[in-house]
């Protein structure tokens, strides 16, 4: 239990707070880009620190196929293999084993699965899933869980849900308590109240670092989202950090900070900048348009971004998203982290100075209306809300 986490201020559920780990510390609401493969995509590490990234996510379940945990372990550790000094979270690897239909199978020990890149067989227990993050070296360890598809049945989502509270007591047991490491345990039971209420009080019966939401973001919409974010969050101790797994877009992560939300991941801000789509203010605008062609306009002209300040407008964006040159990856990359960061800098101080509902109703007034990037109303802010119904962001 060596994770600090501070609380400053609360303002209605929400939370400004400071977690601190072995290589530093984090404010908190905060957003972690994802770095899958031991990397940010497009993005050197100097740069991910330049939109005020403060911790990144890292995936077991990539990493322990390649390169493998024990050379990352012989290297020195995540942190100095892939240069970033601060702090690092890891998944356990079971969402991505999960997501692998047809390749594994779960029993009461762990799941056993084909790797995806060469066929080979592998074991992942909740100990061996400790112990990867072990070698990692990752600040935070999360448990082994198996995060459930939706829709699912109730009587398979209990079953499912009582075996991730046994993998995590099995992954306290393994974990090997380091000053300024900590160990997080995940809530299941998909989109049923009492099972997430079950879920909470075995993880509390256990006791953790953390404590994350997981199982949500898969299908299921905004609005159950919150509904079991709202359910969950009072169960949890006030003074450990909450981590909402997988979400989201802006609007999600702006809802549920208001919930009491600490720490987000998700896939959507980097994802996004190499497929030619920069999130915004205004909402999401998708470069390869062609009514971007002669924009001399940035994205957006109050953003510090090296996109936006080094002057690069949407028709020169449009134009490397439709050549697909790898610059409009690493600026629209960089834009839209910087956007998600500045968005929780922005949550963190609406909160001290207890101002969230200014904040969320201006947020909501140029994210969900506006036409001022140009766009005819009910464009892509029409498409947005159509494309946002079941959408999730596999990791
Ligand atoms: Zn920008």
């Amino acid at each position: 239990m060596t994770v600090g986490f501070t609380l400053h201020a609360t303002d209605g559920p929400a939370r400004r707070g400071t977690l601190t780990t072995a290589h530093g510390t984090v404010e908190t609401p905060a957003f972690m880009p994802v770095g899958t493969a031991a990397t940010v995509k497009a993005l050197p590490p100097a740069m991910v620190a330049e939109t005020g990234a403060e911790i990144l996510l890292g995936n077991t379940y990539h990493l322990m196929l390649r390169p493998g945990a024990e050379r990352i372990a012989r290297l020195g550790g995540l942190h100095a293999f892939m240069r970033w000094d601060r702090p690092i979270l890891t998944d356990s690897g079971g969402f991505q084993v999960m997501s692998l239909a047809g390749r594994r199978t779960i029993s009461e020990e762990g799941v056993l699965f084909q790797s995806h890149l060469d066929g080979s067989r592998h074991h992942l227990t909740p100990r061996t899933a400790v112990h990867i993050q072990h070698l990692l070296d990752s600040d935070v360890t999360m448990v082994l869980d198996e995060c459930t598809p939706f829709p699912v049945d109730r009587e398979v989502a209990a079953a499912s849900m009582a075996r991730s509270m046994r993998w995590a007591g099995r992954c306290r047991d393994a974990f090997v308590d380091r000053p300024g490491y900590g160990l997080f345990g995940i809530v299941q039971g998909s989109v049923f109240e009492d099972l997430r209420a079950r879920s909470a009080a075995a993880l509390l019966e256990i006791g953790f670092d953390g404590y994350a939401i997981g199982g949500l973001a898969v299908g299921e919409g905004q609005g159950t989202t919150f509904a079991m974010t709202d359910v969950t969050t009072p169960l949890l101790p006030a003074n450990r950090p909450r981590y909402l797994m997988g979400v989201g877009k802006p609007d999600d992560l702006v809802g549920a900070v208001a919930r009491g939300i600490d720490l987000f991941d998700c896939v959507l801000p980097t994802r996004s900048g190499r497929t030619g789509q920069a999130w915004t203010r205004f909402g999401p605008l998708s470069l390869s348009n062609a009514r971007h062609a002669e924009d001399p306009r940035p994205l957006d002209p109050a953003c510090r971004c090296p996109a936006c300040r080094g002057g690069f407008s949407r028709a020169y964006l449009n134009h490397l998203v439709r050549a697909k040159e790898i610059l409009a990856a690493i600026l629209l990359t960089a834009h839209n982290l910087t956007y998600y960061q500045d968005l929780m800098a922005g949550l963190r101080a609406a909160i001290a100075t207890g101002t969230l509902r200014a904040f969320q109703a201006a947020f909501a007034a140029d994210f969900g209306g506006s036409t001022d990037n140009g766009s005819a109303p009910g464009g892509e802010h029409a498409a947005r809300r159509a494309d946002a119904a079941g959408t999730s962001f596999p990791r």
